[in-house]
């Protein structure tokens, strides 16, 4: 919206005076009318109730209670409404600026075309859409008669962090969907084996890989890794390291059912690292198993107090799209929800899973760098007298350890930072397009 700060506005509909403010429309045709966003939700409103009413008197057909109205109207003017909604897979390529409808043309129509063919039926899948806009979307300006662009209707709250989360999901959505459909014409295999051995690196140093994997030296598993017959001749111990790995933190990430079941293979992982004389390998096995304490507390303390935190969070915003008051029927649509209750205001996508697992070692090295920085620092500075007794590789690997749990609980504690301003702006939507009758 282009205003004029500190401008006096003059309301068309309720003629009300005051200054402008994010309260205020503008209309930037050159007609200069001026008008509440309230006021013109209230104008909205009962066209569609009129609409909708005629409708009825005519076919009786099409109802839709007042409270769906409400509902609709919200959705028209939330303005971050992607932070919650379905989006389907045609609507998400379509959408990529640019390359999107080229791509949807030229890849994704064919590859529907020959999954249908072959009798695979994903194309009803695609196309989800909730909830509906109401019947009139739009008015005409009264004085210019032309439409008031809806983006300068759209509700969002000012902070900068919420509209930049906004963005970078959508962002991720766009790249991890070009990503998937160009699969077909890249090797999943090689892809995978690659993006493992590089996450181990991250955190593991070259004489714990070696051990993990079998192999006198890493070099030679980049070399395997280029051919599909030579990943096939790594032994298949090192290919339940390697290709685990991704998995394992996918599964950490994304708090998959089945992923948290198969947690315990990585304390068992860590029996190859056996009990020696190599210090290092101790270390390395400590660490390991100290991570999955952590990640099990975390599962067992942290996940649920964060679970009462989010349900809270719920039932303060009370998002249009899920129920009103405490209905019963809201609360079962809040059941489906169990355990995940952060899901229904701002849901996390495999999108946003993927992307946080793959660069979460990488993360958590540069943390544990600076960290073990520090530690250096402190120690020099002989503010730290203990030295301990481990090889330069072994420490950076414990920081490497406590740089991924640090980076861990900061994306949750900003996830919920995130949450939090979601909340406070789904209220005012709420306040603006629902309560129109005071
Ligand atoms: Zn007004
Ligand atoms: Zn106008």
């Amino acid at each position: 919206m282009i205003g004029l700060p500190f401008k006096r506005c003059h309301c068309w509909v309720c003629l009300d005076d005051s200054d402008f403010d994010s309260t205020w429309i503008i209309h930037q045709c050159g007609c200069q009318l001026q008008i509440h966003k309230k006021c013109y939700f209230k104008w909205l409103y009962s066209l569609n109730k009129e609409h909708i009413s005629q409708q009825l008197r005519n076919r009786s057909n099409g109802l839709i209670s007042e409270e769906t109205l409400y509902k609709r109207l919200c959705y028209l003017f939330d303005g971050h409404r992607d932070f919650y909604r379905n989006i389907s897979f045609v609507e998400n390529i379509v959408g990529i600026p640019i390359i999107g409808i080229p791509c949807f043309t030229f890849i994704c129509i064919p590859m529907i075309f020959s999954f249908e063919t072959l009798g695979v039926n994903c194309f009803s899948k695609m196309i989800t859409e909730y909830p509906l806009p109401p019947p009139i979307t739009s008015v005409y300006c009264p004085q210019c008669k032309k439409y008031i662009k809806k983006s300068d209707l759209d509700i969002t709250s000012d902070s900068i962090i919420l509209k930049l989360s906004y963005w970078g999901k959508k962002l991720i959505r766009w790249g991890i969907s070009l990503v998937a459909i160009s699969l077909p014409i890249v090797n999943l295999g090689k892809l995978w084996f690659q993006l493992g051995l590089w996450q181990l690196r991250q955190v593991f140093p070259e004489e714990i890989l070696t051990a993990l994997c079998d192999i006198s030296t890493t070099k030679a598993l980049d070399v395997y890794g280029g051919t599909v017959n030579g990943i096939l001749s790594v032994p298949s111990s090192s290919k339940i390291v390697i290709f685990g790995f991704p998995l394992y933190l996918l599964g950490l990430a994304g708090d998959y059912d089945l992923f948290n079941r198969l947690r315990w293979l990585a304390p068992v992982v860590a029996l190859k690292l056996k009990v020696s004389n190599d210090q290092s390998l101790n270390i390395a096995r400590t660490c390991i198993n100290i991570s999955y304490g952590f990640i099990s507390l975390h599962s067992y303390i942290i996940k649920p107090l964060q679970n009462k935190y989010y349900y809270k969070m719920v039932k303060d915003a009370k998002p249009y799209y899920l129920h009103d008051n405490e209905d019963s029927e809201g609360d079962t649509i809040l059941d489906s929800y169990r355990g995940k209750y952060g899901n229904i205001l701002i849901s996390t996508r495999i999108f946003d899973v993927f992307i946080e697992a793959t660069l979460w070692p990488l993360l958590g090295r540069i943390v544990g760098e600076k960290i073990f920085c520090g530690f250096i620092w402190l120690q020099n500075n002989s503010y730290v007298t203990y030295q301990p007794d481990a090889s330069p590789n072994s420490l950076s690997m414990i920081f490497n350890f406590a740089g991924m749990g640090i980076v861990s609980l900061a994306n949750q504690v900003f996830k919920g930072y995130v949450t939090r301003l979601r909340v406070q702006e789904l209220k005012e939507l709420q306040r603006n397009t629902m309560q129109l009758d005071d």
